[in-house]
């Protein structure tokens, strides 16, 4: 008997009709004889509801209290759930991260698993019950409820599925698997039957939110099956595997856009050692993940330090810096929100040159300006302005020619 984890995301779970056509889906992998356990978004939209009544309430309202209210969402479709499976004539059982014993730690709204009981699930399991958790929720040592960023149902199922040994992890979303860029922005783009856990989880933390780069890390470290499919249809989906043919190797896998990140930049600091590590050491104790960083050259021994942020902690981050910049005489903090980080991603660029090169033409040829850029092994990333982001991502993709085999 094989042990499947099932992971339903927001739209899959949107309406009532939807969460029916979930609990069979379930109760058909059940009578297939296996062992199920299911992981359940809130219904869709409902998150970002609770963040804007958090907002019309409070400018800057608690993280504790956030994760309090958001945790919601998912405790609703976990019970309905449970209710259609009920429906179809199996037993399921709805259980919240606490009563799972997913323990994380104390960053509220992006807080890290430490650990999780798998013995609760297992009693239920023994006794033919289907067992749904809520995704994207955990407790920490205080018992307070936490939430582990956005998209972070994902990481709840490839977390169980690590420590129940699942012989599948399988995230099924409202789309049939990972493409070579958003299928909504580019409609030729094309589905991959493999990618590596490695360019995966770049084009995760790009941008791509069909999985939460935090899922990849886990299915990567505790050799979790996983693969992507649709909640709609029967179609084959993507394997997120170690390796992939290398004969088989293009240069680039996928083109992403990340539109959630701010440009923050300290104006005219004092070029002195010592400046950098004050900066980042004081965001970083705010628990605030810093992306690119950029000094420019000195000039009469001033110089210019931006960096990008999410735009979530920009309210935080001008708060936080307000006193650095008085205390180094910095000249002034300014925020731009109207920024997009295009990516292109393939860990065959480790064995090819010129890609760089030909992306900045591409984008030049556009018309495209770029603000910003960052490259490791295996990605390049521009930063232009969030208007053009879905014309670059059109752009890149016809250019390196991903629409072909
Ligand atoms: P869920 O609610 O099921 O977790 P998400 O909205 O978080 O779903 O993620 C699925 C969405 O990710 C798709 O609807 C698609 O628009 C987007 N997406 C972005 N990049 C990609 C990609 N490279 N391949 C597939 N989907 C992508
Ligand atoms: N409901 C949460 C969100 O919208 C978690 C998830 O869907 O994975 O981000
Ligand atoms: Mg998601």
């Amino acid at each position: 008997m094989a042990l499947i984890v099932q992971k339903y995301g927001g739209t899959s779970v949107g309406d009532p009709e939807r969460i029916m056509n979930v609990a069979k889906r379930v109760v058909d992998t059940k009578r297939d004889g296996n062992q199920v356990v299911v992981v359940v978004s809130a219904m869709g939209g409902q998150t970002d509801k609770l963040i804007n009544l958090a907002k019309e309430i409070s400018k800057n309202p608690s993280d504790r209290e956030l994760d309090m209210l958001v945790s919601t969402g998912e405790q609703i479709s976990v019970a309905l759930l449970a209710m259609a499976i009920h429906e179809l004539g199996e037993d399921a059982i709805s259980l919240t991260g606490a009563q799972v014993g997913i323990m994380t730690d104390d960053v509220h709204t992006k807080a890290r698993i430490l650990d999780i009981k798998p013995d609760k699930m297992q009693e239920q399991l023994a006794l033919n019950k289907v067992v749904i958790v809520a995704g994207f929720q955990g407790i920490n040592i205080q018992q307070d409820i936490t939430t582990l960023g956005r998209g972070g149902s994902d990481t709840t199922a490839v977390a169980l599925a690590a420590v129940l040994k699942a012989d599948m992890c399988e995230i099924y979303t409202d789309v049939d698997g990972v493409y070579t860029a958003d299928p909504r922005i580019v409609p030729n783009a094309r589905k991959l039957k493999e990618i590596t856990h490695e360019e995966m989880l770049e084009m995760a933390s790009l941008g791509a939110k069909v999985l939460m780069s935090r899922s990849v890390e886990f299915a990567n470290k505790y050799n979790v099956p996983l693969c992507v499919r649709s909640s709609f249809n029967r179609s084959e989906g993507t394997y997120i595997v170690k390796e992939t043919n290398v004969m088989e190797q293009p240069v680039i896998r996928g083109v992403t856009a990340d539109t959630s990140e701010a440009k923050v930049t300290l104006l005219h600091l004092p070029d002195q050692p010592g400046i950098a590590a004050k900066l980042f050491n004081l965001v970083a104790k705010y628990n605030i993940n810093i992306d690119m960083i950029i000094q420019n050259v000195s000039e009469h021994g001033y110089t210019d330090i931006s960096f990008t942020v999410n735009k979530n902690d920009v309210p935080k981050i001008k708060s936080i810096l307000a006193d650095l910049t008085q205390e180094v005489s910095a000249r002034a903090i300014n925020v731009n929100e109207d920024i997009a980080k295009i990516s292109v991603v393939g860990i065959g660029m480790r064995s090819h040159s010129g890609v760089a090169s030909k992306m900045f033409n591409l984008l030049a040829q556009a018309g495209i300006n770029i603000s910003m850029i960052s490259t490791s092994e295996i990605k390049i990333s521009c930063v232009i302005r969030e208007g053009e982001a879905k014309q670059a991502v059109k752009v890149l993709h016809e250019g390196f020619e991903l629409d072909k085999e």
